[in-house]
């Protein structure tokens, strides 16, 4: 039986069509297999096992068997009174397992554990204020919604309550050291969470998870249309379909640009069929020339994908200047329609070569201050904190690198700052560190995006709310007001006598490499200028990174960051070793194309891995290594890209060192 589960409708809500790619190993698939891996680059993996332990009676249906759990599940509920975890119901070829259910007579309360934070007690904090569902919370509903039609399909004689445990960011732990009572173990191959025999009846009190009742807002749910389908009938007909394992066809949409089935296909080396080709060849009639062409999916920060999508102008070759209708917006640089429309004009005509704006870019660079410093964070948000008293979800800042460029073009890797040691709360050393590194000149600081800045900004946060004695406080606080601006969403004030400039945004207004597809984080920004420019070439084609009388590092010894294959540079990242060692193949190129994404996604998973899983010492060493390096190419690229403005400019020579 192919069983419709909650996460073939959770799949299905994305795009019905994926149901059919699903589980088959001849496609190629970006999702992270590994459930436990999954939740650990999410954060939450231990959200569920602490929900649990606010249930102290629960029974754990063990059994991985589908039949075994739903036969032992009737068994149970032949109490008059039980709580269970991971209980299966069945009904017709539907299938769902729940993370805890109460039974009390014939009162069933389903509690679906999400690692998601809320700062509201009751379900009117999921809607709009015009009283629909918000899309922020949508997903969750649809989930636990599925799970109760399921159960009251299942058990007539049941009335069910549907409930989302969330994690109450209002909340403080209100012990020392929760988060590491849970940790992932791995038996025979396989990750299960391990609960301390430590744990106490202080660490759970008070709760950091809260039960919030979804009944109402499951009704606004049922009562809606499905692709004009009333929702038991679009069940019924996903269920139907998965069952006969035939496939449903859907308008390409912009939705498609994130699809896990949309590899190209030289990255699983031809060998894997790639589901986004099958659908957009069958719907569209493509062909492997069409293929080639850039696509309104890739435009930049284009809003208005569905429509192009829906009115069937989806290549580049489709599209016209009315389209973007480009204009400036009054500041120095390229507008955002200009910049969009520059991808698309540059994609028709094939151009290869990179857009700068000189002369702005000229007028940037004479207003900073020497030396240069260039800063990248690596940040982690776990559910569960690590000291008493501390939130759900802070920000845990465990790692920077800092690189130094000179008037005279010296390059050097100046620092680096790491804190992997279990149950360490980093964020006060590392600003310290960051402090000591800035402190011998006034010279300009650079970012990548706005994460550093809103990083500064909450540590400045924490230190001013910390009830410990911290005897640097103040230095430290004026220290972050000294190089960060305060918040725009929040009630922040002060006037930042050094304000970070962001590299991303100088990217954005002054530099345009088609071979970056219209992403500009670094990840594409740093290959494409790579192999644009004469200068970083000939610069670092020698192996004069790390080298005597080269280029300091801390991390690498006469390395060479352009190395070609078949007349490109191979994207230095890929140079790195490998971050996860453990992982399979698919789980750790998933990984890899989700930082890509979300930048530092890659890093933080590493790190929780560290935190929270036990492994052993030289994993542990080689992760450690492997994210120094990778923490250090990061500050490098941003050098990099700042050399090939120099060059490009003409400004002065730039030194080999
Ligand atoms: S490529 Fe698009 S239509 Fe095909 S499965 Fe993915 S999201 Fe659905």
């Amino acid at each position: 039986m192919r069983y419709f589960t909650k996460s073939k409708f959770k799949l299905a809500t994305e795009c019905p069509t994926k149901l059919f790619y699903t589980g088959k190993a001849e496609y190629a698939n970006a999702k992270i297999e590994d459930s436990f891996l999954q939740n650990l680059a999410e954060g939450g993996f231990q959200v569920g096992a602490l929900a649990r332990c606010y249930f102290p009676d629960g029974i754990l249906i063990e059994t991985p068997n589908d039949e075994a759990a739903a036969t032992a599940t009737e068994q149970y509920l032949k109490a008059d009174n039980v709580t269970l975890f991971e209980a299966v119901f069945k009904f017709e070829n539907f299938l769902v397992r729940c993370d805890v259910i109460v039974k009390d007579g014939n009162q069933l309360d389903l509690f679906e554990v999400k690692a998601k934070s809320c700062g509201f007690t009751e379900e009117s904090g999921m809607l709009t204020q015009k009283g629909t569902i918000s899309s922020d919370w949508r997903k969750y509903i649809e989930d636990v919604a599925f799970q109760k039609h399921i159960i009251s399909l299942a058990r007539t004689d049941f009335s069910v309550r549907a409930h989302l445990m969330l994690v109450d960011k209002t909340s403080v732990a209100p012990t020392d050291g929760l988060n590491q009572k849970f940790r992932l173990v791995r038996e025979e191959g396989k990750r299960r969470v391990q609960i301390a025999d430590t744990l106490t009846k202080a660490d759970l009190t008070p709760q950091i998870l809260r039960a919030i009742n979804v009944d109402e807002t499951c009704e606004k749910y049922f009562a809606e249309l499905i692709n004009d389908y009333r929702f038991d009938d679009y069940c019924a007909m996903l269920a139907d379909s998965y069952s006969r394992d035939e496939k449903i066809i859907s308008e390409p949409r912009s939705v498609c640009k994130d699809c896990e089935f949309r590899l190209a296909n030289d990255e699983t080396g031809g060998k894997l069929r790639s589901g986004f080709r099958e659908c957009w060849s069958h719907t569209l009639g493509w062909t492997d020339a069409d293929f080639e062409e850039s696509t309104v999916l890739d435009v930049w920060d284009l809003r208005s994908k569905d429509k192009f999508m829906s009115d069937r102008r989806i290549k580049f070759s489709d599209l016209t200047e009315d389209d973007i209708k480009p204009k400036p917006d009054g500041k120095p640089g390229i507008a955002r329609t200009e910049r969009q429309w520059m991808q698309i004009d540059l994609g028709q005509r094939r151009v290869v070569e990179p857009f700068y704006d000189r002369q702005n870019l000229e007028r940037e660079i004479k207003s900073w201050t020497f030396p240069l410093h260039f800063i990248d964070f690596e940040t982690s948000m776990p559910a569960i904190p690590f000291k008493e008293g501390r939130r759900p979800y802070e920000g845990v800042l465990f790692q920077f690198s800092h690189h130094i460029v000179g008037e005279d073009g010296v390059v050097k890797h100046a620092a680096e700052f790491i804190s992997i040691e279990p149950g360490t709360f980093p964020n006060y050393d590392c600003v310290r560190e960051l402090m000591r590194q800035l402190a011998n000149d006034d010279g300009t600081v650079f970012r990548y995006a706005a994460h550093e800045n809103s990083y500064l900004c909450a540590i400045r946060e924490q230190l001013l709310r910390d009830p410990i004695d911290i005897p640097d406080r103040a230095e430290l606080v004026a220290f972050i007001e000294s190089i960060a601006n305060p918040r725009k969403d929040k009630d922040e004030a002060w006037t930042t006598s050094r304000p970070m400039v962001d590299l991303l945004e100088l990217v954005k207004r002054y530099h345009y490499d088609p071979a970056t597809n219209g992403s500009n984080s670094l990840k594409y920004v740093l290959p494409a200028t790579l192999n644009s420019s004469e200068f970083l070439k000939a610069k670092y084609s020698q192996p004069v990174y790390g080298a005597e009388g080269g280029i300091p590092s801390r991390n690498f010894t006469n390395q060479a960051w352009v190395v070609e294959k078949d007349g490109c540079v191979i994207d230095p990242y890929k140079l790195l070793p490998m971050m996860f060692a453990d992982e399979s193949e698919n789980d750790y190129a998933a990984i890899m194309e989700m930082d890509k994404i979300k930048d530092g996604g890659a890093a933080m998973t590493a790190y929780c891995k560290l935190q929270f899983e036990d492994l052993p010492a030289e994993a542990r060493n080689q992760m450690k290594a492997a994210l120094l390096k990778y923490c250090e190419l990061d500050t490098l690229a941003m050098v990099m890209i700042y050399e090939a403005w120099m060059a490009e400019i003409s400004l002065k020579p730039t030194k080999s060192g």
